[in-house]
Formats: C-alpha cells, structure tokens, sequence
C-alpha cells in the first residue's frame, strides 16, 4: 500500500493524516501538550513535548498500517521561538505566536520611519507575535541568555534538526519572522541589524518541497520507520491550509475559525495594506499568501457560553441546542451588535488594548440574541479583513472553510450572508495536515496537479438575498462602533491596569 504522512505541529497538539494516493484518508493520529503562561501575557510551550507527540503520531501510524511511508511532510503553527545553544539544546521554552511580551518592540518598530519598510520586504504583520520583536524583547530584557544563543529557531527547524542534524527552514514559516525577505527569498539585513543578529544564527532557508532522507538512526528506530524515508520540509499551518481547502489559485479564500480564525487568499505577488497589515507570506516561487488573523474566533463563542451562559459546551449537543435557539431570530439580531475584541485583536485593528461591546441592547432582547450576535461579530471580524484585502486589489469570489466552527450550519450560513459569497466545506477538519499530505503526493510524483485530488462530492451554502442588506448596515455600524470606542477602550484598559 503506498501512502504519505502530512504531519501538523499545532499550538494544543499534533496532527497525522495518512492519505493514499487518490486522498483517501487511511489513518488519523493526535497528541496533545499543554501551553504554560508563567506570567500574565507571557505563553510557552516545551519543545521536547512537541517532539514527543511528533513521533508518537508517526510510530502509532506506522505500527497501525504496517508499512513505510512514501513521504512524511510536515506542517507547523507560525512565529514560534526557540532559541538554541551550539549543541541544538534550548537555552527557554518555546516562546509561542500568542505570547504578547515584546508588544511595546512592536509599536516601537510599526512606528518608527522604516516601519511600512519593514512590513513590506519582510511580509509579516508588525507585532508581539513575529520572532523580529522576540529576539530584539530578549535583547533588551534578557541579555545573558541572548549572549548565550547559538540559533534562533522555530518549532519545525527544532524537529528537523532532530531528525536530521541540519538547520533549514522553510519559505513560508522564514516568512512569518519579521526577518525574511520575501521576494529574494533570503534573511532580511535590515531585520538582522535590529536584531542584533547574524544570518549564521538563523537557519538556511529552503522551498517548501525541500526533501531530506537519511534520517538518524536512533530516531528512525524510535519511530519504526526505514531510515532511508523520504522528509519533506512542508510550510506553515496556513500555508498548508490553502493547499488543503483547495484555495491556491486568486479569488478562492481559505476561512478558518477555530480557537482563533483567519482568512487567506493565494496571489501571484504580494498585496500590501499598512493600516490593516494583512501578511504575504511566500509559498511557492510564484504564489503568496495573503490574509489576516483573529484572536477572538471560537474562543469568543466559548466565553459567552461559558462565563455569561454558564454553560458548558463539552458535547456537540450542547452546541445544537444553544446555537438551534437561533433559528428564529432575524440576521442582524435586531440591532444588537458585538464587538468580539475579549482578547485584543490582531487584524485589522492591531489593537492589543481593544475589548469586547454589547451595543444596542434593548429590553425585548432575549438570549438568542445575544448568540446570534455573538456569531455575528465574530464573522464580521474576518469579513473587515476580507474588506482591507479587496482594497488593496485581491478579489475574493468564493470562500472554502475550515475549523471546528463547520459544525454549526446557522453559524456557516451567518458567514455567507455576511460575506454574500458562496461558502465550501472541504477538508474542513485538518486541511493544515490534509494540505502537507498533499505536497507530498505532489512531491512524490504521485500526483501531477493538486485540482485532481479535490474530492468530488462536497457542500457548499449559498448566501442568502434578504439577508445582504440589513448585514452591509450591520457592518458599517459595526466599524464606526470601534472607531467611536477605540479611545474609551484604551480608558478601559487603565481602569483595569488600575485595579
Ligand atoms: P483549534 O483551533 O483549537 O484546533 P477547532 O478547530 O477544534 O480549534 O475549533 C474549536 C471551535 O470550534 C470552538 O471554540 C467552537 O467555537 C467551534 N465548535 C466546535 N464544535 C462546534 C459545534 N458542534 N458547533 C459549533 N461550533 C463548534
């Protein structure tokens, strides 16, 4: 039986899919690890779990199908930050895209004169999340371990430098640093010289079909695979998302909520907009891809639920019968409108001191209301990114989505009003994991184009007419809504500060 792993290094756990050669999947693996917060907007995780649950998801597949892999390929989560002593050993746990230490770095750099430079040449939104900021925060705040670090590297380059003693890094996880620059495909100089840095003390940045075969022979055996196995070095999360919802041609966008959320649409040359500094990240010699994240996706719904509702979304059953409630209310939610800022935001706002409004309450409001507003908001904060890439010239004509979210068909009918396009459900559970498998069949030379792999049966929702009027007023309200509080949420986050 000839199959390929793709392998996704995700931010609670890791993902295996084994495919056969038509995409078939053959055999699924998870392992999960926890992400530690030593302090209050600090998030780490341990390298060496990760690792673990790597090779957990490779041998239980292996033991499962009883047979070597044609290609194993990998997908990881974006930002992360490890950095390493001359034998490969991390000097601190790994610094994770959620964790906000150097966000004072990140105003600092967004606004000095060579900020817009910056965000142009390297393609990475200027904030705490990007490696650029971590570096310089452990500079200026951790001197002695930063005298200490032989390399500076992501999750992926940690793997794959226990698997094969080499430090490369893939196209589309070097985009996502800050300190690439995308169109020469090489580390940036300007970045470095903020950094403090040398090229040498960065991994050798490589395409993401990149292949590597001798794997070590300890590893190998902890994993029961031949150690003549074909690797391949495989892109970012989001990346690999687009290959595996099919969205790697213009105008199809990729939408994903999960805990957070994204949107991202393949082009040929990078799209840039400063103000709403949507990302360019490099996946092949001629295609980027562009978009923006969300904090406060599905994690959004799960505090509403949880801390307002006081309920407890632990079964799919408890989802139908909070979200069925919704039926009944009309888009819009009769004026009631949610600002879905809890956790800060990312795009399109930037806005770490951003925070979450009911507005518009009225006494006829119920409960349903409030759900369906919340879902609302939450859609309407992918669709004001979906605004900023359409204004700087990447047209969106149809959406394919993923995350836990497609689950909900009111929630997924809510999005393709809100957007008026048609939305598609393929590969909407692990198309990170699904994509990787993908470049390795491609890589294999097992298959020739990715358009055959594309399952022929799926479902797509139309959006529906009645409901695009009362949503485009919803959105304009919604926007001068945040204008209008941005400065009175900054007043709130004092208050807070104060207490
Ligand atoms: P992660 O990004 O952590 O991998 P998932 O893709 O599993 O997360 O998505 C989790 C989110 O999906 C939840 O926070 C919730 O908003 C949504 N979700 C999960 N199950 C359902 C469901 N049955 N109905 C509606 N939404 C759901």
């Amino acid at each position: 039986m000839t199959y390929v792993i793709g392998i996704d290094i995700g931010t609670g756990s890791t993902k295996a899919v084994a495919i056969s050669p038509s995409a078939e999947v053959i055999h699924t693996e998870r392992v999960s690890y926890p992400t530690l917060a030593p302090e209050p907007t600090y998030s780490e995780q341990a390298p060496e779990l990760i690792w673990q649950a790597f090779v957990k998801c490779i041998l239980r597949t292996i033991e499962t199908l009883k047979e070597n892999p044609a290609a194993i390929v990998l997908s990881s989560a974006m930002h992360s930050l490890i950095p390493v002593d001359d034998k490969g050993s991390p000097l601190m746990n790994m610094i994770t895209w959620a964790d906000n230490r150097s966000a004072a770095i990140a105003t600092r750099i967004k606004e000095s004169d060579s900020g817009d430079a910056i965000y142009q040449q390297c393609g990475t939104p200027i904030h705490a999340m990007a490696p650029l900021c971590k570096i310089i925060w452990l500079k200026e705040n951790n001197s002695d371990l930063y005298k200490k670090v032989s390399k500076f590297i992501s999750i992926k380059e940690y793997v794959w430098h226990k698997l094969f003693d080499v430090y490369e890094a893939d196209y589309s996880i070097a985009s996502a640093t800050g300190l690439f620059d995308i169109e020469k495909s090489q580390w940036s100089t300007n970045s470095l010289k903020l950094c403090g840095i040398s090229a040498e003390q960065l991994s050798k940045p490589v395409p993401v079909d990149h292949a590597q075969k001798e794997v070590k022979s300890s590893v190998a055996g902890q994993m029961k695979i031949s150690s003549n196995t074909t690797f391949i070095i495989g892109g970012s999360d989001g990346c690999m998302a687009n290959i595996g919802s099919f969205a790697i041609e213009p105008g199809i966008a990729a939408l994903t909520i999960g805990t957070s959320g994204a949107i991202r649409v393949a082009n040929f040359k990078p799209t840039f907009n400063f103000k709403a500094m949507t990302f360019n990240y490099r996946l092949f010699d001629n295609l980027f891809i562009s978009g923006g994240p969300i904090n406060n996706g599905g994690i959004a719904f799960k505090w509403y639920a949880e801390s307002f509702l006081k309920i407890k979304l632990d079964s799919p059953e408890k989802y139908d019968l909070l979200l069925n409630e919704i039926e009944t209310i009309e888009a819009g939610a009769d004026g009631l409108i949610f600002l879905p800022y809890l956790l800060g935001e990312r795009a399109p706002i930037w806005n770490s001191d951003s925070s979450g409004v009911f507005f518009g309450i009225r006494n006829h409001h119920t409960q349903a209301h409030f759900t369906r507003s919340v879902l609302e908001g939450i859609s309407m904060a992918l669709y004001s990114i979906a605004r900023a890439m359409e204004e700087s010239g990447g047209s969106i004509r149809k959406i394919h989505v993923s995350g836990g979210f497609v689950h909900s068909r009111i929630w997924l009918q809510i999005l393709a009003d809100i957007f008026n396009k048609e939305i598609c459900l393929i590969n909407p559970e692990d198309a990170s994991a699904m994509g990787a498998a993908y470049l390795g069949l491609k890589s294999a030379g097992l298959v020739n184009d990715y358009k055959t792999l594309m399952p022929s049966h799926y479902t797509c929702i139309i959006p529906e007419a009645k409901n695009q009027a009362v949503y485009q007023k919803t959105f304009l309200l919604y926007e001068r809504l945040y204008k209008n509080l941005k400065d009175e949420m900054l007043l709130a986050e004092e208050l807070r500060n104060y207490k």
